[in-house]
């Protein structure tokens, strides 16, 4: 598989560094997870941030500091969806079958209208995570952003403007842009979108159903 809209390295080193909000660190976990190019990227930037702390001035720690990072090691990460069988295809990428707890089976859709379903996932309230439901075909209401946008796509494709983003690819929105994505015909379409702040639709009944449905 070919990623051809890959991160910016300028977002990698935010979340190498820990500076993006947890639902934008999950779409850049998955679009890593599903891009080969973006992992190496990462692990690039990753190497870089190790060297420059080596050459960091060590600074005093609380007591106990040390033993109480060893006893987190030792507990390991928490508890993971499992993985699936061998050979088993899966549309959720690992990170987001963590928040599901299982794969697209296991998610809780709900309808939006025209057909358009979503699931909004549990992250930290400074950015929503949703994933986006789209029959094939379908063109997603005219709008702009408040704030940052990320859109990754698990399943199908979507066309915006002259740009098709099929799976694993990520596209990257913000407050100067405006745009109405369209799903591909042939495959209904699932994404993973993150938004920092509601969004800015042009046409009236959206904006009327925005509220309830919390985009
Ligand atoms: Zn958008």
């Amino acid at each position: 598989m070919t990623v051809h809209h890959q991160i910016s390295d300028e977002y990698l080193t935010d979340y190498a560094a820990g500076n993006l909000a947890e639902a934008f660190n999950l779409a850049v976990a998955s679009h890593v997870s599903l891009c080969p190019e973006s992992r190496a990227r990462l692990d690039e930037i990753e190497a870089v941030g190790g060297a420059v702390l080596e050459h960091c001035e060590t600074a005093s720690m609380p007591a106990g500091s040390l033993e109480a990072t060893l006893a987190l090691i030792a507990a390991g990460p928490p508890a993971a969806a499992a993985p699936p069988p061998a050979g088993h295809c899966t549309v959720l990428p690992q990170p987001v079958r963590d928040y599901v707890g299982g794969d697209i089976s296991a998610v809780r859709w709900r309808p939006v209208g025209m057909g358009v379903k979503q699931a909004i996932l549990s992250t930290s309230d400074e950015a929503t995570a949703r994933l986006l439901y789209i029959p094939a075909g379908c063109e997603m209401p005219d709008h702009g952003h408040r704030g940052l946008e990320m859109t990754l796509v698990l399943q199908g494709a979507f066309l915006d403007g002259e740009d098709r983003f099929a799976r694993g690819d990520l596209e990257v929105a913000d407050d100067d842009v405006s745009h109405m994505p369209v799903a591909d015909e042939g495959e209904d379409c699932i994404c993973l979108a993150v938004t920092e702040g509601p969004l800015k639709f042009s046409g009236l009944l959206p904006r009327l159903v925005q509220p309830f449905l919390k985009i």
